[in-house]
């Protein structure tokens, strides 16, 4: 079985708080759902957007491979004619082979929300979709307010989808706009909206109940054919239903197509990308895609996935494109160990000196206040150490960092001065930052870059302060930073520990860069 992914991201999606796609934004997620495979992407509303509009202009200079754009828009204002409403002229313009437009189902909308006649809506969507048809667009008909309309007046509901079918769409899109309707009562209705009209029947859920994902699954499994949502959920007030976790659902556990064949395994890569272009730090726990959805700590369970996989994980993680990782705590177990070391050395055997050599390492760390949960980077250079396969790039003599306050707008509130030392040569720079890390964090880039120009790719993408045991005296107190990485292509995570927080992020700081330098030399 095959069923249609329309992704609404970037039009529904782009309600939710927090999110504004410049139009370059939107061109960079409708090539990377092209990518993936989606049927459609419903990229805007050129009737009430400008940016819109301007963006189904620049989207004709792209190929897509597999996706087909869709314009979103309303049926015609009441009392006008099809041909005199700018909304439906502005999807015309927007130039795509499909466009999906919304309209009336519930009676209580038709006559206390826009104010006008039962029959007048059932005109408004008839003409309306005769009209884009005139004009050779495929349309698609979004029944909002289907559900909650099919329960205040069920023939008035069931009349607005006849119309729309009668009028010649392509495929009657039954709309849970509040959200609110659990997913066996959605899934009957769906079986009594198939035996009374005939048309192909699609789901729009939103996520007001928590339950948008499941009311999707179970409408499909009722007879829909296609699934409206958006990636990662996101959407107004509580989000739409999520496709990274419906299409894998759909695909894993139920046999249902809905990418070409091989491509699931792009989806975490591809939910990573559109969470980072919207702007929102992805979940971790997100089912299937998130960093967290493989990640194992409990001692015995990571003993479990040692020994098989299945014992603690629901699917193989490079299914869709994810990776099982193990977490290392004081309460996991030498296995825990033994098994980290063995993603990076996978032929080291469980009885070589070194492997006790790290395990101490680690205890004497973490007694300290390091953590190297978060911190897989600053784990595997203290593997490569302790196994003597790694040699350092470079050297810091000392640093000096000055800040001063209280700070200025517009005026750097520190700066800071290194000494070097790469292969015998000496270089001191210094550099201006906001506050004393970043004054040293550029300081030492700079140094450092002059030597090794591939550190330029890289930037830092998080930075966290923790303090820790601050009873006693909260401003010694130990302070451990973990900063994340990126060079654009994959991003990296190290810690570092002190009583000072500038001393603590440089080490932090200093193992990213040796990190990068090593990955680049091996
Ligand atoms: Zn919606």
């Amino acid at each position: 079985m095959v069923i249609d992914i329309f992704d609404s991201t970037l039009r529904d999606g782009a309600q939710a708080e927090g999110i504004s796609f410049l139009v370059t934004d939107k061109l960079k997620i409708a090539k990377a759902l092209d990518e993936l495979g989606v049927s459609y992407i419903e990229a805007g509303n050129p009737g009430s957007n400008q940016k819109d509009l301007e963006f189904f202009k620049e989207a004709k200079n792209y190929k897509f491979k597999h996706s087909k754009l869709v314009a979103f828009g309303s049926t015609r204002r009441c009392n006008i004619k099809a041909e005199d409403d700018n909304n439906l002229n502005a999807l015309l313009e927007a130039s795509t082979e499909y466009v999906c437009i919304f309209g009336k189902s519930s009676l209580f909308h038709v006559e206390n929300i826009i104010n006008t006649t039962k029959e007048e809506n059932l005109s408004m969507i008839k003409d309306s979709i005769l009209y884009l048809r005139k004009n050779n667009k495929k349309v698609f008909y979004d029944a909002e307010h289907f559900f909650d309309g099919y329960k205040n007046n069920r023939e008035y509901a069931l009349e607005t989808l006849k119309t729309a079918a009668e009028a010649g769409a392509e495929c009657l899109i039954l709309c849970d706009t509040n959200g609110g309707t659990f997913p066996l009562e959605m899934a009957k209705i769906i079986e009594d909206v198939k035996k009374n009209v005939n048309a192909k029947i699609g789901i729009h859920a939103h996520n007001d109940s928590g339950m948008a994902t499941s009311a999707s699954i179970e409408a499909v499994l009722a007879g829909c054919t296609q699934i409206q949502g958006t990636f990662l959920g996101y959407g107004e007030r509580c989000g739409n239903a999520n496709l990274s976790t419906i299409i894998a659902n759909l695909e894993l556990k139920k046999n249902i197509c809905c990418l070409p064949s091989g491509n699931l395994e792009k989806l975490t890569s591809t939910a990573k990308f559109i969470a980072e272009v919207s702007n929102f730090q992805m979940a971790k726990g997100m089912p299937y895609v998130g960093d967290s959805a493989f990640a194992h700590k409990a001692g015995m369970h990571i003993d479990g996935v040692y020994k098989n996989p299945k014992s603690f994980e629901h699917i193989e993680p490079d299914k869709v494109g994810n990776e099982r990782r193990f977490l290392i705590s004081e309460v996991a177990g030498k296995s825990t160990v033994i098994a980290k070391i063995n993603k990076i050395y996978p032929d080291i055997k469980k009885d070589d000196p070194a492997i006790d050599v790290i395990i101490n390492r680690v205890k004497t760390l973490e007694y300290m206040g390091y953590a190297f949960e978060g911190a897989d980077a600053s784990f595997e250079l203290l593997v490569h150490k302790a196994l003597k396969n790694f040699k350092s790039f470079f050297e810091v003599e000392n640093f000096k960092t000055i800040g001063e306050g209280p700070s200025l707008e517009n005026e750097y509130s520190a700066s800071a001065i290194i000494k070097v030392i790469v292969e015998g040569e000496e270089e001191v720079t210094a550099a201006n930052g906001d506050g004393p890390v970043d004054a040293l964090n550029k300081a030492l880039r700079k140094a450092i870059g002059k030597f090794y120009p591939i550190l330029n790719e890289v930037s830092l993408s998080d930075y966290k302060v923790r303090i820790l045991d601050g009873k006693e005296s909260a401003t010694a107190a130990i302070t451990r930073v973990i900063i994340e990485s990126t060079d654009g292509k994959t991003s990296w995570s190290t810690v570092g520990v002190s009583k000072d927080i500038i001393e603590a992020s440089f080490k932090a700081l200093t193992d990213s860069i040796e990190y990068k330098l090593f990955k680049e030399n091996n």
